[in-house]
């Protein structure tokens, strides 16, 4: 049996997780799950699967969700400690899917323990790459990539032979937008932008899928968890998402991973690693899919590409800078406050602005990370 926790199991990939451990209940205890404030699925999460501890980062859910888990025996618990004590309750694995930095803490929490951890929550890994790794280097913690990228690579990554490694080659499906003329773009609304063809996601991946900004925070992951080189890190546009990601060697061998676009392949990747288990998506049908196309990404009509490079080539405190400006545009965007071309704007105007070194532990990323979001705000107050 593996004991495990899911950090934000209310989200896209946390219903996928908690629906894959669910079909092999033979394979998994259920320790601990959290979410923001959706007490009602939390609750009913918990109880399916048995629970120990269900915890709100909601401090005013408390009632809530002490009220819905009334006589099952699960223990309730509210505000960002108790996400935090989630992250450190016994298990041997923990689903890292909150979104955005909120998920940095606690993620690092499971990662000092040691633990294997599910690593989808990417800001963490931009907003805080080296502190991460360094405690994954210190602890033992073993990380397991969830993005779809990640995982493809992990699959087919030799790590044992990184100087054989010629290329790392992100996948990217374009979004719904891969072939509009910036103009257009201009009045795309939160509705259009969150309709992703091929994927089903949470709205602030959707958006940034829909910006490009999603790859370029998917570069910096990668820079992270496989150690090439960030020239060695490669995007290319491939819209029918089959390909999900691949590892080039120096003999000329490319290695891919393929599957059919439904995140509960990495997922189980991730949850059954080094074994295999069963996920009940829809099987490759390659004779049905045999038209695979690819094209080169477009930075002008995808500025959030460039931002992003450059904020890696910058390294310091540039990426957290990015994350944090680029979470605060994409919420202004999705309330109607801001456009579309805003996001990468806001994003370009926060990293113009001069910057201090890299952050040196978890409370010089919360105060560059708020910073930036300061900054980020003022600028969409000029442009509303
Ligand atoms: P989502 O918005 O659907 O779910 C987010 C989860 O985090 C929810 O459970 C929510 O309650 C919780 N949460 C939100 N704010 C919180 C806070 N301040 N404190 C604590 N918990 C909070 O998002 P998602 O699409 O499931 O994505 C989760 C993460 O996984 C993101 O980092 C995303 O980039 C990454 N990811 C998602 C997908 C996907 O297919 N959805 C694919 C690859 C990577
Ligand atoms: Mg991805």
């Amino acid at each position: 049996m593996k004991r495990v926790s899911i950090l934000g199991a209310t989200g896209s990939v946390g219903r996928s997780t908690v629906d894959l451990i669910a079909r092999a209940p033979d394979r998994f205890a259920v320790e601990a799950l959290t979410a923001n404030r959706d007490v009602a699925r939390l609750a009913e999460q918990a109880k399916a699967l048995g629970a120990k501890f269900a915890a709100v980062a909601d401090p005013a859910a408390y009632g809530d969700l002490k009220a819905a888990l009334a006589g099952s025996g699960i223990e309730a618990g509210a505000g960002p400690e108790a996400v935090v004590e989630a992250a450190l309750r016994p298990a041997d694995w923990v689903m890292a899917a909150i979104v955005g930095a909120a998920g940095l803490a606690p993620t690092l929490a499971a990662i000092r323990q040691g633990k294997t951890v599910g690593l989808a929550n990417k800001e963490t890994l931009v907003c805080a790459g080296a502190l991460v790794t360094a405690e994954v280097a210190k602890s033992g913690a073993t990380l397991i990539p969830v993005d779809s990228e990640h995982s493809a690579i992990f699959q087919v990554f030799d790590a044992a032979r990184i100087d054989r490694v010629a290329r790392l080659i992100l996948t990217a499906s374009g979004g719904p937008f891969r072939t509009w003329p910036l103009e257009k773009m201009r009045d795309v609304t939160p509705a259009q932008a969150v309709a992703h063809p091929n994927w089903s996601m949470g709205a602030k991946i959707s958006v940034d899928s829909a910006t490009m900004m999603n790859k370029g925070l998917e570069t910096i992951e990668a820079y992270h968890l496989f150690p090439v080189g960030a020239e060695r890190i490669d995007v290319i546009v491939h819209p029918q998402s089959v390909i999900h990601s691949m590892v080039e060697y120096a003999d000329g061998s490319v290695l891919a991973q393929l599957g059919t676009p439904d995140m509960r392949t990495p997922i189980a990747v991730a949850l059954a690693w080094p074994d295999r288990m069963a996920a009940p998506v829809p099987r490759l049908d390659l004779a049905k899919n045999a038209n695979l196309t690819f094209e080169d990404a477009d930075p002008i009509r995808f500025p959030a590409l460039r931002l992003s490079r450059e904020a890696l080539r910058e390294g310091g405190a540039a990426p957290t800078l990015l994350n944090a400006a680029n979470e605060v545009a994409v919420a202004a965007f999705l309330a109607g406050r801001i456009g579309f071309l805003d996001i990468a704007a806001c994003v370009e105007a926060v990293l113009s602005h001069a910057r201090p070194a890299a952050p040196a532990d978890l409370a010089a990323v919360g105060e560059l990370d708020a910073a930036a979001r300061r900054a980020a705000e003022t600028w969409i107050g000029k442009a509303a």
